[in-house]
């Protein structure tokens, strides 16, 4: 599924972000910036160890109490297809009450203006938030649809932001909010 988005293209497609061929895949990372579980794991062990060693340099220079959520980082892509990985921190999901979604529009938003101010072109993002920091997929998939269009709207660098859910089921609600939202 395809949507325009000011001059921007918004794809949405089941598929593995790790193998993404575009200027950036957005890691949904945590704090420390030294790698977990879920797509974070997939992307240090299928990235090599560069992305990690750039991850402990930027803890050590600019984060050293860890990076605050809605915050994003760039680095190398390593061994990725993709050349870049931004690393960003989505909110815990601590039942709605506590600007969750307005944390995950920033995660979403902070991205792309990294990509932009690094002069990339094309950007995937996985489900931040959904897997281990339990937001619920339905709640989530709207803030994101949103803040994606929201910023291509205003900013007409980007080329092409692409969704890639790890599932059907995924995907079929992150299309019925770009369904909604477009
Ligand atoms: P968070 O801690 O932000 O919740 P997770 O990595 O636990 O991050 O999960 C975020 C989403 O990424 C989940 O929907 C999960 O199914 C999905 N996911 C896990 N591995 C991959 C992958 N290789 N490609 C795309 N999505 C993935």
């Amino acid at each position: 599924m395809e949507f325009k988005a000011g001059t921007a293209t918004v794809q949405l497609i089941k598929g593995d972000l790790t193998d993404q061929e575009v200027d950036a895949i957005v890691n949904a990372a945590n704090s420390t910036l030294l790698g977990g579980g879920g797509v974070d794991g997939a992307i240090h062990s299928k990235g090599g160890s560069k992305i990690l060693e750039e991850c402990k340099q930027l803890r050590a220079k600019e984060w050293p109490d860890g990076l605050p959520t809605g915050n994003a980082v760039i680095t190398t892509g390593g061994s990725l297809r993709a050349k870049h990985v931004i690393h960003v921190v989505g909110p815990i999901w601590r039942g709605g009450l506590y600007e969750e979604s307005k944390l995950l529009r920033r995660a979403y938003w902070n991205s792309l203006k990294l990509a932009v101010a690094n002069g990339l072109k094309t950007v995937a993002f996985p489900s931040i938030s959904t897997g281990a920091y339990g937001y619920p997929t339905a709640e989530a998939s709207k803030v994101a649809v949103g803040a994606v269009r929201d910023f291509l709207v205003k900013e007409d660098s980007l080329e092409m932001v692409r969704f890639v859910l790890f599932s059907e089921k995924d995907l079929e609600i992150y299309q019925k909010a770009a369904q909604d939202l477009f």
